[in-house]
């Protein structure tokens, strides 16, 4: 098969049919996932922190340390979260911050022996590139002593958060002080190279041209050659209420549910060495997140018990299993709960 290249990716979202581009999509995801199964996650977004000094001009979650509403959530608290979870059968806690200005490594590694200890079936997907980045530079260790000290503790992979674009150009106007695209690759090629596996996400909707969306796209796509370590991509478009960017460029509008069946189809043809690639129903609304099955997605992600980032910013979607498994009978798929590593759990 012949790989797709950055101008034909430009030149399919920019000019493609819509209908042709889905149906070249369907056709890569079945060949990808013949059994025709649709796999959605029930797991739990624990946000152990608002406090961040980071400040990206996207993010409607965050609190400076002094302002009241700041939090860190204490370990029973995190705990009755978690209870919450394994009552109701999930699998899994994505943990994320706040990239909190003061917290060091003995810290991350109290909290996570903590959870492994007391949950060892509940997988813990957490801190993203920020966060382990900062860690590092906080602590005085490097990158890979932060993964291999979380991992030792029992941290099971790493989110993709943080990517938003892979180009510094938008990333100085987006978010400034958040590490660079260099830094982002080397967070997750250090984590494949332990052993850990991490996932690829995209932010988009804010500054980015078409091309630095494809370019995001190839740097990911390189990377998963060298590694191997990406267990899936995740996309979704900037929810912009409440954030600093939509005060300074007021005129960045909302992306159509077009924009985002477009890329996501052009995602899965030029992605060809990732398996899995999530519909983000979170940002989408329900429906669009089900069309998104038909656009390449093979995944619903999370039934999302808690969300506070992008509901922050307007998204205040919710779906619960029943709905999920509902939404992926009704375009003739076989729904099934998955675990952390994509293995199947439960069918419906
Ligand atoms: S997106 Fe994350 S790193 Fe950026 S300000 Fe919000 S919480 Fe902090």
């Amino acid at each position: 098969m012949t790989r797709m290249s950055i101008d034909e990716a430009v030149e399919l979202i920019e000019n493609g049919n819509l209908k042709t581009l889905g149906e070249m999509a369907l056709k890569r995801k079945k060949e990808l996932h013949p059994e025709g199964i649709t796999t959605f996650v029930v797991d739990r977004n624990i946000n152990y922190t608002n406090v961040c000094w980071v400040d990206c001009k996207f993010c409607a979650f965050y609190r400076h340390e002094k302002e009241d509403d700041g939090y860190i959530l204490s370990f029973d608290e995190i705990d009755e979260k978690i209870d919450e979870l394994v009552a109701i059968g999930g699998t899994q806690i994505l943990f994320q911050g706040g990239v909190h200005p003061k917290l060091e490594i003995e810290w991350y590694e109290d909290l996570v022996e903590h959870i492994h200890k007391k949950y060892p079936n509940v997988i813990i997907h957490g801190f993203s590139a920020i966060e382990i980045d900062y860690i590092a530079k906080r602590s005085h260790i490097t990158i890979e002593e932060v993964l291999r000290r979380l991992q030792a503790k029992g941290l099971s992979s790493i989110p993709g958060a943080g990517a938003e674009i892979l180009s510094d150009r938008v990333r100085d106007i987006i978010a400034p002080q958040k590490l660079d695209t260099a830094a982002w690759l080397e967070v997750h090629k250090t984590a494949h190279k332990i052993g850990m596996r991490s996932t690829a996400t995209m932010m988009y909707g804010t500054v980015e041209t078409t091309r630095e969306i494809v370019e995001h796209w190839d740097l990911i796509r390189k990377l998963q050659d060298e590694t191997g370590g990406f267990r899936a991509f995740i996309m979704w478009s900037f929810q912009s209420d409440n954030t600093q960017l939509k005060q300074e460029i007021p005129q960045i509008e909302k992306r159509s549910s077009n924009q985002y069946l477009r890329l996501l189809s052009v995602a899965r043809l030029f992605l060809d060495n990732f398996k899995n690639i999530q519909s983000s129903w979170v940002t989408q609304g329900s429906y669009i997140g089900q069309l998104a099955l038909l656009y390449g997605a093979n995944d619903l992600g999370s039934t999302m018990m808690e969300e506070n980032v992008v509901s922050a910013a307007g998204a205040k979607n919710a779906m619960n299993q029943d709905e999920m498994i509902r939404l992926i009978k009704d375009i003739g798929e076989l729904p099934a709960k998955r675990n952390t590593a994509y293995e199947i759990l439960e069918r419906f």
